[in-house]
């Protein structure tokens, strides 16, 4: 099973990021997607991926990692940067993201949207899928993919939403990332749009060491809980938890390319 959205570069984890990681290869993990968050993390973020070869990477700018002041100058800025680091890196790191539109964030949205630009456009000048993060901005998201006629699909983290919003990003070519929300009864409507939308069009996440699942609420998330993600999932959808991670371990593949 395949853990697309996962944290574990972060600080929380030094302590025990190569216990986490082996056990996650004992439990059948076999792979680990961790996105990019800023232009300084990405050297970490790539020695990571050295150290450990059953990490995945991303490149990107995530709205809440973003310093200084947000204006067109810092867009170019970064955009400098993130291409030179695309050129140099560009057999390695396997999407563009974490990027997205954050609409709880009390970062200016226009200058969220010209960071997802030139994000949508560094994606395409390199034949990557996207990974993005949303929040009350399903709208302005699937304007902007829809605007840059953007062909290479990635995936929707963290989905909720209606099934009508699901729709429209799978005909666009993304998957929607699934995780922890559906542990929770009170998600009521994306538990309702994930059991009607087809497995094919689904990626398994933990977003560790957030959104921890029901029942560990104010512990720190880790991958190691993606087993719990796909009973549930098993459950929801009537089907056996092996069906599960055999198709969303392929939908993994093949929305990214390997
Ligand atoms: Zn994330």
């Amino acid at each position: 099973m395949i853990d697309s959205h996962c944290h574990i570069d972060l600080d929380v984890f030094n302590a025990n990021r190569t216990e986490i990681l082996k056990r996650c290869i004992d439990i059948g993990i076999s792979r680990i997607l961790v996105p990019g968050l800023s232009v300084s993390q990405f050297k970490s973020l790539l020695a990571l991926s050295y150290e450990y070869p059953n990490l995945d990477i991303a490149l990107g700018c995530h709205p809440y990692f973003m310093k200084g002041e947000p204006c067109q100058a810092v867009v170019k800025q970064n955009e400098l940067a993130l291409n030179t680091l695309a050129k140099k890196h560009k057999d390695k790191f396997i999407a563009v993201g974490e990027c997205g539109l954050d609409g709880n964030l009390s970062l200016d949205f226009d200058f969220q949207k010209a960071m997802l630009q030139m994000q949508i456009e560094l994606a395409i000048k390199y034949h990557k899928p996207l990974i993005l993060h949303h929040r009350q901005s399903h709208n302005e998201l699937i304007r902007l993919l829809k605007q840059n006629e953007f062909p290479h699909g990635g995936i929707i983290h963290a989905f909720s939403g209606s099934e009508q919003i699901a729709n429209t990003y799978i005909e666009m070519g993304f998957m929607l990332g699934v995780g922890g929300t559906i542990t929770y009864p009170r998600a009521k409507k994306t538990r309702g749009s994930i059991k009607t939308i087809p497995l094919e069009f689904i990626v398994l996440e933990t977003d560790s060491p957030d959104m921890p699942l029901n029942g560990f609420q104010g512990e720190i998330n880790t991958p190691l809980q993606l087993p719990l993600v796909v009973k549930e999932l098993a459950i929801l959808k009537q089907i056996s938890e092996h069906e599960v991670i055999e198709q969303t371990t392929r939908n993994y593949n093949k929305v990214l390319s390997l």
